[in-house]
């Protein structure tokens, strides 16, 4: 059985789903204001790799991860660039799902946005009123924090701590500083939509609670995200659930930082600044793998010298792949696991069970390719079979597609030497058109230090 360290209780908990084979999980998506950062890659790899491993498993997982397409920031984006808030949400949303692409993540089954929801969260903000947990300001409406027992589980610090240590923004005119926005009032020109307490737009804390209440139902399986929503977004989405008398989410899961290059980033370093910069930098598989190999509550390092240990060790699979091309062919992912080592396989379920502990889980991988090239290069045939198909397994379950050189059509490998000619002549709008064909003919387009690859993009 799966064990999660849940961030509400503090320990590592057995996971069993409200409805026995089923998980539901909502995870905190993008404000889509700019090009995602490499942290916004690693929460995006961390539910996917979740949502994989319980698939693999036999689990059917409802995936739901909400866009913030509008908040303070875009506002202030599009004012500054003379444009509309949705021109803006829309040009980054773009750009986090080619990335999200590009990483090889499984897209969420609902995908809902904040602006599709405004009538919803004007319900339950009246709901709030009801119950009193809401009160009307000169610049909007706010959470009473003090109405509610239990406000600081997931901080894990009592109200008082909390109050304590608030800021309160000066252009806020809350009663304590703990207290957050349900609905902001709109300052002339901002967007807006109709309330009871005035023209304005929600807060992104009523956001989640309607979107993951609405779409997974309430008492759901997971409500996930980085450890910086921990508090205050997930408190305060936790309060207006329990204010309103519901269960919410049966457990929380929260995922550390990604330091880069330890101080600050800068190109000058030759480090990378954004995770659009990174995947157009490197094999976007080298990401997936640094994600898998340190654990998902540890911080992890980016830097181009973890990242060119990364694409190394990717070719080491590669390079397996194709010596072993029929596991890796084989679209049977149950026969191919009872080809499989099973031994390995239990070791790899319980590494997985407990807190996803991927680190140990590449180390057996690499030591499986060891063993399955030294039993080839002795003519130990059968048991190089055997260790592919435990290879190609657990790398399928991980979402570590190999590149099989060959699976290529001509056609396609002339059109990635195109974007390589484009590229060195600058052209980069010439790049970018042929990138975008070949994405629309189900290819995933990789750079990498030998130019651009393509691999098929997995099948939903
Ligand atoms: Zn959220």
């Amino acid at each position: 059985m799966l064990r999660l360290h849940d961030t509400a209780l503090g320990e590592v908990v057995d996971i069993e789903p409200a409805q026995p084979g089923r998980f539901s999980m909502y995870v905190c998506g993008l404000t889509v204001y700019d090009v995602p950062h490499i942290g916004h890659g690693r929460a995006a790899l961390v539910y996917d790799l979740l949502r994989r491993y319980l698939e693999w498993t036999g689990v059917d997982v409802h995936h739901v991860s909400n866009v913030t397409d509008i908040d303070d920031n875009i506002i202030q984006r599009a004012e500054r660039e003379g444009r509309s808030s949705t021109e803006v949400a829309e040009q980054y949303e773009r750009a986090w799902w080619d990335a999200v692409d590009r990483l090889g993540v499984l897209r969420p089954h609902d995908i809902p946005h904040a602006t599709e929801y405004v009538e919803r969260m004007v319900e339950l903000i009246g709901q709030l009123f009801e119950r009193g947990y809401a009160y009307q300001a000169p610049d909007g409406v706010y959470f009473a924090t003090e109405a509610l027992d239990g406000y600081g589980l997931l901080a894990g610090q009592p109200l008082e701590s909390l109050r304590a240590g608030a800021r309160v923004e000066s252009d806020e005119s809350k009663r304590s500083p703990t207290d957050f926005a349900l609905w902001k009032l709109s300052k002339p020109g901002e967007p807006w939509w109709e309330s009871p307490w005035g023209k304005g737009r929600p807060g992104w804390h009523t956001e989640c609670v309607v979107m993951s209440l609405d779409l997974l139902g309430d008492g759901f399986d997971l409500h996930a995200g980085g450890l910086d929503l921990k508090f205050p977004h997930h408190e305060n989405e936790r309060a207006q659930a329990v204010a309103l008398g519901k269960k919410f989410t049966r457990h929380w899961m929260h995922h550390a930082f990604v330091e880069v290059a330890g101080e600050k980033m800068s190109k000058s370093l030759g480090n990378f600044t954004s995770l659009t910069d990174l995947l157009a930098r490197t094999d976007a598989r080298a990401y997936r793998l640094l994600v898998l190999q340190s654990h998902y509550r540890s911080p992890m390092e980016v830097t181009v010298s973890t990242v060119d240990q990364a694409v190394r060790g990717l070719t080491g699979l590669d390079t397996f792949a194709l010596r072993f091309r029929d596991a890796f062919d084989d679209a049977d992912a149950a026969a191919l696991a009872s080809r499989a080592d099973a031994e390995e396989l239990a070791r790899f379920r319980q590494r997985m069970d407990d807190d996803l502990d991927t680190p140990p889980v590449t180390g057996q991988l690499f030591d499986l390719i060891r063993r399955g090239n030294a039993a080839a290069d002795t003519g130990g045939g059968e048991d190089a079979e055997r260790i592919a198909a435990t290879v190609a397994t657990v790398a399928g379950a991980l979402g570590l597609a190999p590149y099989l050189t060959g699976d290529v059509p001509a056609d396609v490998v002339a059109a990635c030497a195109r974007i390589d000619e484009a590229r060195a002549q600058r052209d980069f709008a010439t790049a970018d058109a042929i990138r975008a064909e070949l994405s629309a003919g189900g290819w995933i387009v990789e750079n990498s230090p030998t130019g651009t690859r393509v691999r098929q993009a997995p099948t939903p």
